[in-house]
């Protein structure tokens, strides 16, 4: 009998957690082997050429948006939510590159209320237009409905999915953006950790093809509608589709160095740009159920890449990891935000779990995972 969780000494991974084991030296498998990878997270090392490659491409993208500039009204669009990443990217396309970029928010009609107030403090000082879109907020909402009343799986974390098919989707509004003003580069702020699928360049193929979820076509609770929301066959077909570029991933980043930044020029508020402090209450809820039905969150998996790539950082990572962890179980960590999410998608929060046992019993790690969720709920970790 576990009486406490064991931590891959390297990282912050316990063991047992969603697949993940310690060897005989009590390192987990993402540290043991730089190439692992399983359903929820890859480590996907990127070589040092295929590095250096995609910043020499930046570095010519940059020179022809330079180029262009004062010819055309903007020389790209970012994606933008008023987090901490993509606040310093506008503050570095806008104040370092001297571009002019076009700033873009999908509404996903779950931003938090700190993103509102970043958004508002950032754009009082960098004068750049905005775009808020919408038009889309009932299709997120099915989207998050349909995966948190269908998410039948032993494997994959619903943070996960839910991340991917909202991505998916915020990532084509910003894109039919960009065809409508045929501006040449769509720009977001992913920090280098977040290259579980894409590293620097999203590839067109999967910009025309993978984004429009097939259970649109295949689930009643979806409609024509929806399919507005994805790229139409004429957008699909034409010629000024975008390239979409994720810069964090080749120009240099350090987290605390963009927090420093963004607080200092009162963008955010000094605290809020704390990467727990998502600014999405979705991945709030989704964590809820992650931590019950599975006895894990995907933060954990991005807080031990982080470590890997500066220990320095693993006490910080996993005293947070160890305060946080129970509070998301019981949800008090965002409780309101989560019961308002969850409420919005026409589940209580003691149905959610009532749906979480049903399919925990069916899980065959259900010893396993009770007898995690048991040691969180202990603080036993
Ligand atoms: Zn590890």
């Amino acid at each position: 009998m576990i009486e406490q969780l064991n931590i891959c000494r390297k990282c912050i991974l316990p063991d047992g957690f969603l697949g993940v084991q310690l060897d005989l030296e009590g390192t987990c498998d993402f540290c043991s082997d730089p190439d692992h990878r399983n359903i929820n997270w890859s480590r996907n090392e990127i070589s040092s050429e295929r590095r250096k490659s995609a910043l020499t491409n930046w570095n010519q993208v940059v020179e022809e948006m330079q180029k262009n500039h004062g010819n055309v009204p903007y020389d790209c669009i970012l994606g933008y939510s008023g987090g901490k990443d993509s606040t310093a990217l506008l503050d570095f396309l806008v104040n370092k590159l001297r571009l002019t970029p076009l700033a873009v928010t999908s509404v996903t009609g779950f931003m938090t209320d700190i993103a509102k107030d970043n958004m508002k403090h950032t754009l009082k000082q960098i004068h750049v237009d905005h775009v808020i879109i919408e038009d889309c907020i009932p299709t997120f909402t099915k989207l998050y409905k349909y995966h948190f009343f269908n998410h039948n799986s032993n494997e994959t974390l619903l943070a996960r999915d839910i991340c991917d098919y909202c991505s998916d989707l915020i990532h084509s509004i910003v894109v039919k953006e960009a065809i409508k003003r045929d501006i040449p580069y769509v720009l977001f702020g992913y920090s280098p950790d977040q290259i579980f699928r894409y590293f620097y360049e999203i590839p067109q193929e999967d910009v025309v093809h993978y984004w429009k979820p097939k259970l649109l076509l295949n689930d009643p609770l979806f409609d024509i509608s929806d399919a507005l929301c994805y790229l139409n066959d004429e957008e699909i077909n034409s010629k000024n589709i975008p390239r979409v570029l994720l810069p964090y991933h080749v120009i240099p980043y350090q987290e605390q160095k963009i927090i420093d930044l963004v607080e200092s020029k009162n963008y955010i508020k000094k605290g809020h740009a704390d990467p727990l402090l998502t600014n999405c209450n979705v991945v709030h809820a989704a964590t809820f159920y992650d931590i019950n039905r599975y006895g894990g969150i995907l933060y954990a998996f991005q807080y031990a890449e982080l470590v890997r790539q500066n220990p320095q950082l693993r006490k910080k990572w996993l005293r947070t990891l160890r305060i946080v962890t129970p509070l998301i179980l019981e949800n008090k960590f965002k409780e309101e935000e989560v019961n308002d999410f969850l409420e919005n998608i026409g589940i209580s929060q003691h149905e959610l779990i009532e749906l979480i046992q049903t399919q925990i019993e069916l899980d065959p790690k259900k010893t396993q995972i009770e007898s995690i969720v048991k040691l969180i709920r202990k603080r036993n970790i």
